[in-house]
């Protein structure tokens, strides 16, 4: 076998929007498979999926999609992934593995692991990177490059199957990590649900404003509530089904964060500000951690373009004479 020898022969999408076309393009560009079969619940995604040239195949079910591959990733909601799971069960390849995506662990794998046979190696994954858009075209290949995939394979589960998986995530570019369900879950937790929840409450309450102060946050949203909207535009469908999977973790992350916001709101009441002052340093290094192990851009304003000064005179009255 050549170093360029794809890693699975046959790799079968259920579900290509966001992730699921990344991992298509990504995979093509690396030869990490030899071939790829792609299937999506509707019949615009599937025209759409054929047209963009993601796939090798585009079947109408996931029964289909499944057949004769060695490597199945399910990239749909967390919410759908057993119903699917039951679907394809049948029709698996003996040795094949199956993995998904999905934002959360626990749930996949109480929803998932029942119905399929003991002849697969399951291997769920959630890959830590994304967008705010969604659907087959909003994918690229380089989503993963740099970012973490976590594998939660269950306890006993085959090493070599485990560690091929892993493969296939660092040839896209991932970094990869082995965690428990439920641990993934209580980190994401804090990382990931909260903050979503934090930005789609903030800009709900904006929402909310009457009218004029509601056009006036439109206007003024250069400020920190900008990029709260970027979060609050992601998919619904996702995030409802990420509360309702990993509703406990969250539960218990929402109550540590509303003990710390009512400990600020005292301290903004009292005017104690060097509490505020200690909290906020104590945050401010938190960023700068991230920025020094390669997480996000050290570059000011997340890197957004700023545009150019206005190059017209000042007027009259305001500019200093020439000579
Ligand atoms: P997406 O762009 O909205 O694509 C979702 C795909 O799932 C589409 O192909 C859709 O088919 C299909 N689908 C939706 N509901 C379904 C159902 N009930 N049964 C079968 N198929 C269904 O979503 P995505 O961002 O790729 O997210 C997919 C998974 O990745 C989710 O589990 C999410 O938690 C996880 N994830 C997302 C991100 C992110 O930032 N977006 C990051 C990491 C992990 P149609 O187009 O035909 O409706």
């Amino acid at each position: 076998m050549s170093s360029k020898a794809p890693l699975y022969n046959r790799l079968a999408l259920i579900g290509v929007g966001l992730i699921g076309s990344s991992i298509a393009r990504a995979a093509r560009a690396q030869g990490a498979v030899g071939s790829i079969v792609a299937t999506a619940r509707s019949e615009a995604t599937r025209k759409r999926v054929a047209e963009l040239g993601l796939a090798d195949q585009v079947v109408e079910t996931a029964a289909a999609a499944v057949e004769g591959a060695d490597l199945v990733i399910v990239c749909i909601p967390v919410g759908a992934c057993g119903p699917v799971a039951k679907e394809i069960a049948p029709h698996l390849a003996p040795g094949a593995t199956v993995s998904d995506v999905g934002s959360v662990k626990g749930s996949v794998v109480r929803d998932m692991a029942p119905h399929l046979p003991k002849t697969v190696h399951f291997v769920p994954a959630h890959p830590v990177a994304g967008t705010e858009y969604s659907g087959p075209d909003a994918g690229f290949a380089e989503l993963f490059v740099n970012r973490w995939c976590i594998l939660t394979p269950p306890e006993g589960q085959d090493t070599a199957a485990v560690e091929k998986l892993a493969a296939f995530w660092r040839l896209i570019g991932a970094n990869v990590e082995t965690m428990a369900p439920d641990h993934h879950d209580l980190v994401l937790a804090v990382t990931s649900h909260l903050p979503h929840l934090i930005a789609y409450t903030i800009v709900g309450t904006a929402d909310e404003l009457e009218s004029v102060t509601r056009s006036e946050v439109l206007k003024f949203s250069a400020g920190g509530f900008r990029d709260f909207t970027r979060i609050a535009a992601s998919d619904p469908t996702m995030w409802r089904d990420v509360f309702l999977a990993n509703k406990d973790a969250v539960l218990e992350m929402l109550g540590r964060f509303n003990e710390d916001v009512s400990a600020l709101t005292k301290a903004i009441r009292k005017g104690d500000g060097d509490a505020l002052f200690e909290h906020f340093t104590r945050t401010r290094a938190i960023r700068k951690g991230i920025v020094q192990i390669g997480q996000d851009s050290p570059v000011p304003d997340f890197g957004r373009p700023h545009p150019d000064l206005p190059q017209e005179p000042l007027p009259k009255p305001y500019a200093a004479d020439g000579d």
